[in-house]
């Protein structure tokens, strides 16, 4: 190395490593920040992300060339590599793997250079054909291919799986695809991505709406906020329907007409082409789409798009945080109080608090917008650190928020020589509905048939071989499902455990429900939606057959709840609205409430009122209370004194440090260890930290792996960061088979 030679800091794709150093060689123009690179790691060529040059070589390591630089104009702009900096940082996760999340895969031109340089299993792979792979449920039979096994197995696990992204992550899975066909036991099917959305239709454009007051005092605050050109972050508290995403809309337009760009959040099951219609009728080409079925040449091309400005505004699921939006003048994060912007794998970011923080470093507006905030956010209002806009009423004040009456379950009859779970009340009420030719939603957030099948002899529930939870009975599929871990077997026909003769079928989910009503309800049209009837194109199918009004009585889960207009239906029912609070989380009420609220908010969306018939076994609840009342603002406050008192978020910020492995022993040994490092540490910087476990996660196991799970409590994010910090010697001395992942401001708590 001479002292005129040029150095690189590459992010790399491996744990553990932020960035790496590399020499550019005499021939090869410098690259710039965001382009990718190929490099050697540890003898293995990859493709990396040229972050800035550096003056100084770390000593005592001999440093590696660069192969080939595969971008001259930067993939990454810096504004997006700057963020994806702060976010690594922010989660602790490896600037490589954060990077991996972000990026999309590469053009077949990029890729064609890489291959020069690069094996294919270290690049990502181009398809455009959507080749699919099932199994077929035949056994496996014995066999000796390796990987065919391997695949095998995490088909079972993950269901149905596109060849081109099995490539990915199991090298030669094609090959092991074509012995699994070939064995009889998978098939190959074609077939289009099922969630998308496409563009194939044109809308027509749509002339915006004269704003009502609470409306107007938003969008002003908005756009003065963007004219200010500094980050802000604002939250729109407005009932469903309240006109929110009209709001938005206008907040867009004038982030474009100041020529900067928009990104639009929302959770993926609201990523529905009733919502995109909504926003291509205002901003028409202008829009890209980000969902997960899109293919990776289609990613690409997003990409592309967005990249070189050529669309300036995107709206999308989770993920859609990442799109290289030029000039970021605005982000809009819908129904921000929804779980499923938390990704709970691999870089496990929030999308939310990440919107607020990549809004507030590239100087945009942070719109957070929820008919049920989320205490956090309302925290960050009355803090002063963001802004409230309520919008009290609904836009079209003909239509009136729905009548809500709760039935205490241990206190009233069932209905006389139905199904025990159906009360009288709620059965008159759908009869009532029925006969003046009304719809109705029936509400269960459980799939399946019978949640619990359990030996009438010895007690024995049968339960899932690799998970610690019981098996769900699916009666059309004759089969026991795991909902977990997807294992399937036939409907067994005595106990596993004893061989005593009958199985009780306990519990009621929505296929059981969906049948209870059929015969509760004759001549009723009664129709399901659940993950088991279908997700994306099918879902949109049953619901538009509801819109027609071809259905009178629809049975299911939450997919029912989030974000489909049906103005015709005007009753809901809930069968048991205290089902989620059981949970082991500290958010247990806060869910129940939000989902509660969004369910009867499906009621009357048309002219006619609408009404909720609530059943509970535990009606004084606040959560459930407060929810049949509508009541948001005093849930929030009675949230917020709850977690003031036990210093939960927002009061306190968390961590939990999650170790699994094959063997319960080891993981827990290793889940001791990274406790105790994480008691021994001392935060210098103020602060204290306070450690709760190890202890064995809610779910001890899942797909044959034994769970622990340590919980860091601090009173700020440095002593919450410190004392992570201090175990990742810990953490990368565990064997192999373990793995520990440590996961800042968690959501899910199983
Ligand atoms: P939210 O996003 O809060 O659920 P929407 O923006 O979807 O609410 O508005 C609900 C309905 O009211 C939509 O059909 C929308 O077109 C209509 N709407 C919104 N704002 C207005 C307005 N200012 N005037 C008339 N209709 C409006
Ligand atoms: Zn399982």
């Amino acid at each position: 190395m001479s002292p005129r030679d040029r150095l690189v800091a590459v992010a790399v794709p491996a744990p553990f490593a932020d960035a790496l150093t590399y020499v550019v060689p005499d021939t090869m123009p410098t690259p710039r920040p965001g382009a990718r690179v190929a490099v050697e790691v540890a003898r293995r060529r990859t493709v990396g992300v040229a972050l800035s040059l550096v003056d100084e070589a770390p000593r005592g390591v001999e440093l590696k060339p660069v192969l080939a630089l595969l971008d001259e104009q930067p993939l990454v702009p810096p504004e997006l590599l700057r963020f994806l900096c702060e976010l690594g940082a922010y989660y602790l996760a490896p600037l490589g793997e954060v990077l991996r999340a972000a990026l999309p895969p590469m053009s077949r031109e990029t890729a064609r250079r890489a291959a020069e340089f690069v094996p294919a299993r270290e690049r990502r792979a181009t398809g455009k054909v959507s080749q699919r792979v099932r199994l077929t449920g035949a056994p496996l039979p014995a066999t000796r291919a390796k990987a065919a096994a391997l695949l095998h197995a995490h088909l079972r696990v993950h269901g149905e799986a596109r060849v081109a992204d099995l490539e990915r992550a199991l090298p030669g899975a094609r090959a092991a695809a074509a012995r699994l066909v070939a064995l009889g036991v998978a098939e190959l099917v074609v077939r289009e991505d099922e969630a998308r959305v496409t563009f194939d239709d044109a809308v027509a454009r749509d002339a915006p709406p004269p704003l009502t007051d609470p409306q107007r005092a938003a969008v002003d605050a908005l756009t003065s906020a963007l004219d200010a050109r500094e980050g802000s972050t604002h939250l729109v508290f407005g009932v469903t329907g309240s006109g929110k995403t009209e709001v938005y809309l206008r907040a867009i337009a004038h982030a474009l007409s100041q020529g900067r760009g928009a990104l639009v959040l929302v959770p993926e099951i609201a990523l529905t082409p009733q919502l995109v219609a909504r926003y291509r009728a205002r901003f028409g080409d202008d829009v890209s789409v980000l969902h997960s079925g899109l293919g990776d040449a289609e990613r690409h091309a997003m990409w592309t798009r967005l990249r070189s400005g050529a669309v300036r505004a995107a709206v999308g699921a989770r993920s859609a945080l990442f799109a290289p939006v030029p000039e970021l003048g605005i982000l809009v994060v819908d129904e921000e109080h929804e779980g499923s912007f938390k990704q709970e794998e691999g870089v496990r970011y929030h999308a939310r608090d990440m919107a607020i923080l990549r809004a507030h470093r590239a100087g945009a507006v942070c719109v957070l917008g929820s008919a049920t905030p989320s205490v956090e956010s309302l925290e960050l209002t009355r803090t002063g650190r963001a802004t409230l806009h309520v919008l009290p009423g609904r836009a079209v004040s003909s239509s009136m928020l729905p009548e809500v009456q709760i039935v205490d379950v241990s206190r009233t009859r069932p209905m006389p020589g139905g199904h025990p779970r159906i009360s009288s009340v709620l059965h008159k009420a759908l009869v009532a509905t029925l006969a003046r030719g009304e719809q109705a939603i029936v509400f269960l957030n459980r799939r399946g048939f019978a949640p619990t099948v359990v030996c009438e002899s010895c007690g024995d529930v049968a339960s899932c071989p690799s998970c610690s939870v019981a098996l769900t009975f699916h009666r059309r599929r004759g089969a026991l499902l795991c909902h977990y871990c997807d294992h399937q077997e036939p409907m067994r026909d005595g106990c596993a455990k004893c061989g005593g003769p009958s199985l009780a079928q306990e519990g009621i989910g929505t296929e059981r429900l969906e049948a209870a009503l059929v015969e509760a309800l004759p001549g009723a049209r009664v129709a399901r939606l659940d993950r088991d009837t279908g997700g994306g194109a099918r879902s949109e199918k049953i619901l538009a057959r509801l819109r027609r009004g071809e259905i009178d009585v629809l049975v299911g889960t939450q997919m029912v709840a989030k974000g489909h207009d049906v103005p015709t239906v005007t009753l809901v029912g809930v069968i048991d609205a205290d089902g989620g609070l059981s949970m082991p989380d500290f958010r247990a009420g806060e869910r129940t409430f939000q989902l509660l609220v969004q369910v009867a908010g499906r009621a009357g969306r048309g002219s006619a009122r609408g009404s909720v018939v609530l059943q509970t076994r535990t009606p004084r609840h606040p959560a459930i209370a407060l929810a049949a009342s509508q009541d948001v603002t005093a849930f929030l406050d009675v949230e917020r004194r709850l977690r003031a008192e036990l210093r939960y978020p927002p009061f306190s910020r968390l961590a939990m440090v999650r170790v699994d492995g094959p063997d319960e022993a080891e993981a827990r040994e290793v889940a001791g260890a990274v406790a105790a490092c994480l008691r021994a540490s001392r935060p210098a910087r103020g602060g204290a930290a306070s450690v709760l476990g190890p202890a064995a996660a809610p779910l001890a196991r899942l797909r044959g792996r034994y769970r622990f799970q340590v919980l860091v409590k601090a009173t700020s994010r440095a002593a919450l960061r410190e004392a992570l910090l201090a175990t990742s010697a810990e953490r990368r001395a565990a064997p192999r088979r373990v793995r520990v992942v440590v996961d800042v401001d968690p959501v899910s708590m199983l």
